[in-house]
């Protein structure tokens, strides 16, 4: 089934989203974050959702867990969310890495590559109307420019990923803004615009079969053996990660909703 058509009801969208899962589970295309993870951080929040976040890699407290933005910079994230009555649950939390680079290094322009089918499926898949890029490697490897994100940031652009065009909003990261107070100010003043530029709803869309060379619907490897899909935790009805651990009280998922993986 191509993903255009996937994409059109919530439970296919699932089923698609699961067989991702799976796969980067399984994933070794980056051979050192492969030995060294403990989970892959695929990402967490809602499967219909409107807005996306795009973060860097996953930390040590994300790595444990299996979940994004948990640790202080997550907590950060939560409370930009509260002020703008917005919840994780309502939206989609990603980075340009599923694993965590050793002693929390930067991503190397390799591992960008190898995860960079990834995120581009599930942008497919969950057709947000927003990103939301936190920090310099997400702005950077969406916009494929090289022009930071002191530049950038609080100004949207449209932006056409696969066959879709979609908001893009780069921001600081919550993880730089949590010492310095005048960034701190400055990304609750952009996150603080979010609201109305989810208003404006999806940007014009390219003509269907329009393009003179229409992107192909981006493929990952073959399937994943039978079987596997059976371990992915979250993306069934079972309780999300964090109530399973017994770490910070997880939200009960709703239907349409993914869990946190
Ligand atoms: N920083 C990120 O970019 N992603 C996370 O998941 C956590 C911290």
């Amino acid at each position: 089934m191509a993903a255009t058509d996937l994409a059109a009801t919530a439970p296919a969208r699932r089923e698609a989203l699961k067989q991702v899962l799976a796969q980067a589970r399984a994933c070794t295309r980056c051979p050192e974050l492969a030995a060294t993870r403990n989970t892959v951080v695929f990402g967490s929040g809602n499967a219909d959702a409107e807005l996306m976040f795009v973060g860097e890699a996953p930390g040590a407290t994300e790595d444990e867990r299996g979940v994004p933005f948990v640790g202080r910079a997550g907590k950060l994230l939560d409370q930009l969310l509260d002020e703008i009555d917005l919840t994780r649950e309502a939206v989609f939390v990603a980075n340009v890495l599923q694993c965590r680079p050793p002693g929390n290094r930067d991503p190397l322009p390799i591992e960008i590559e190898n995860c960079h089918e990834y995120l581009l499926r599930k942008v497919e898949l969950i057709e947000p109307t927003v990103i939301c890029t936190l920090g310099n490697f997400s702005t950077k490897l969406l916009r494929g420019d090289p022009t930071g994100i002191t530049r950038l940031h609080g100004q949207p652009e449209v932006l056409t990923l696969g066959a879709r065009a979609v908001r893009l909003y780069p921001i600081f990261h919550p993880a730089a803004a949590l010492y310095t107070p005048r960034m701190l100010e400055t990304l609750r003043e952009d996150f603080a615009r979010l609201p109305e530029l989810l208003a404006l709803g999806a940007p014009p869309q390219p003509p269907p079969g329009g393009l003179d060379d229409p992107p192909p619907a981006i493929e990952l490897d073959d399937r994943p053996p039978a079987g596997e899909l059976d371990g992915a935790r979250g993306l069934e009805d079972s309780p999300p990660r964090a109530a399973v651990e017994g770490e910070a009280p997880a939200p009960t998922p709703t239907p349409g909703q993914l869990g946190l993986f």
